[in-house]
């Protein structure tokens, strides 16, 4: 039995990882690379494992990371069936069919620029159609429950507590009279966070592929977003202005409508309307709505309270581009929340470019913002931004909340190591994926300092025998 590392090596996109067992194959992962264009289009176009000979993939969550070349695989011949929790076949419907359409009109850009140039062209990885195609795969699951996708291999999936329906898997793998339990986190939430129950700790395990996103970073304390929220609100209401709040789609979004659901339940800000302006965003916190069964204890207890996360009356769901451009023409306080969360396209640019010089709004920032991109220019406080080719003054306040992350911390992640060794007295190969070389080197500093186990650091293609 063996495990072969296709992506989010030494780097966190692209997840991809192929266990064999006996001659059989099973793909832990089908995400997408995501970098730049030309290099990122070809790696996910043509991946480096035959994928005639894959059996089956078992998914841990809808993040494209994680799920976003399926269709790909499809093209390349897979045929197989796709294992996750109900709640990520759901998102991955839509998240699928949103990076075909994405990717559709980014290309339009693109090759037209290159038509003019004279350069190649570029086709789309994928299309709606392919998108769509590959859903008939899906076999979904609930927590808990054990089901053998392939030959020699059984999987469980449990609570990862990192997005809705995401799950680490506890893999059984059997071969020639020998077992081996493999825990896979896929990416690993963090205690306390709202909605979702907390990650739960895997046992008995012989070998562990854990992420390292944050190896080397400690966030703000989950609990604190509240105040932190309440505190902004509050003031800028106060001046008359607005809230513009850049987010993503899935989860960080559904996390700011339970906060404010919330905080304006309690009366701990002022009732101002709250637009949800993201065609995607609608779709995702409708599955949210129809998957109960992944909220924690503290959500019920909302919801038996008359709470509704989802569903505030203050709260106004925006699908038609009529009604975003509407919100422009008013010029009362509140909350907008738009895609993306990075601020590279999507309706947040326009809403951006009409609130940033105006200094009673404020931009509200509550996830990381890559290199060179708007959101990173708008965190650094610059004092001009291009938009839409114009320059801006940013004059509106900028405020940066760390207390939102989905992923476990430094200290989370070696709390979670330990807990698991306890559980697991024959734990003896570790191996660090997903997160760049500063964030998991100290991370595997730290282990190497318990002396436990073997750790390694796969590089793209590395293979390990289980053992
Ligand atoms: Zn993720």
């Amino acid at each position: 039995m063996r495990i072969t590392f296709h992506g989010a090596c030494q780097g966190v996109t692209g997840s991809q990882y192929l266990l064999e067992v006996q001659g059989n194959n099973l793909l832990l992962e089908c995400g997408l690379f995501q970098g730049p264009r030309e290099a990122t289009y070809r790696r996910n176009r043509h991946p480096r494992y035959p994928v005639v000979k894959i059996g089956a993939v078992v998914l841990s969550h809808a993040h494209l990371d994680h799920c976003g070349n399926l269709p790909r695989i499809k093209a390349k011949g897979f045929a197989g069936e796709i294992h996750c929790t109900h709640a990520t076949a759901d998102l991955c419907t839509h998240m699928l069919r949103d990076a075909a359409h994405v990717q559709q009109k980014d290309l339009e850009f693109v090759n037209k620029i290159h038509r003019r140039k004279g350069l190649p062209l570029f086709n789309p990885l994928y299309s709606l159609e392919d998108a769509d195609g590959i859903l008939g795969q899906f076999v979904s699951s609930d927590y808990g429950r054990q089901f053998q996708p392939i030959s020699g291999i059984s999987v469980q999936l449990l609570d990862a507590g990192h997005v809705l329906g995401s799950a680490q898997e506890l893999i059984e793998l059997h071969e020639n009279g020998k077992a081996y339990r493999l825990g896979f986190t896929g990416d690993l939430g963090r205690f306390d966070l709202p909605i979702l129950k907390d990650p739960e700790i895997l046992s008995g395990l012989d070998g562990l592929v854990i992420e390292s996103t944050y190896g080397n970073r400690t966030h703000d304390s989950a609990s604190e977003a509240g105040n932190e929220l309440a505190e902004v609100i509050s003031s800028t209401a106060e001046k008359g202005g607005k809230v513009i709040i850049p987010a993503f789609a899935l989860e960080r979004t559904q996390e700011l409508l339970y906060h404010l659901a919330g905080l304006q339940d309690e009366g701990r800000i002022p009732p101002l309307p709250v637009y949800l302006d993201s065609p995607l965003a609608a779709d995702v916190t409708e599955v949210f709505r129809n998957h109960p069964e992944c909220y924690d204890a503290e959500t019920r207890k909302l919801l038996d309270a008359g709470v509704r996360p989802f569903s505030f009356p203050q709260l106004t769901i925006i699908r038609g581009v009529a009604d975003s451009m509407a919100l422009n023409e008013r010029h009362d306080p509140m909350i907008i929340i738009a895609a993306s969360g990075m601020c590279e396209a999507g309706r947040i640019v326009h809403h951006l470019r009409n609130n940033i010089e105006n200094p009673r709004n404020t931009i509200l920032i509550v996830s990381f913002q890559a290199e060179h991109t708007l959101g990173r220019r708008i965190a650094e406080r610059q004092p001009e931004v291009a938009i839409f080719g114009e320059l801006l003054k940013l004059r509106a306040r900028v405020k940066i909340l760390n207390s939102f992350s989905g992923h476990a911390d430094r200290n989370g992640l070696l709390e979670y190591v330990k807990r698991v060794r306890q559980n697991s007295p024959r734990l003896r190969q570790v191996f660090v994926v997903h997160g760049e070389p500063d964030q998991s080197l100290p991370f595997i500093e730290n282990l190497k300092s318990w002396n436990a186990f073997d750790i390694r650091y796969p590089k793209e293609g590395e293979s390990f025998v289980l053992r």
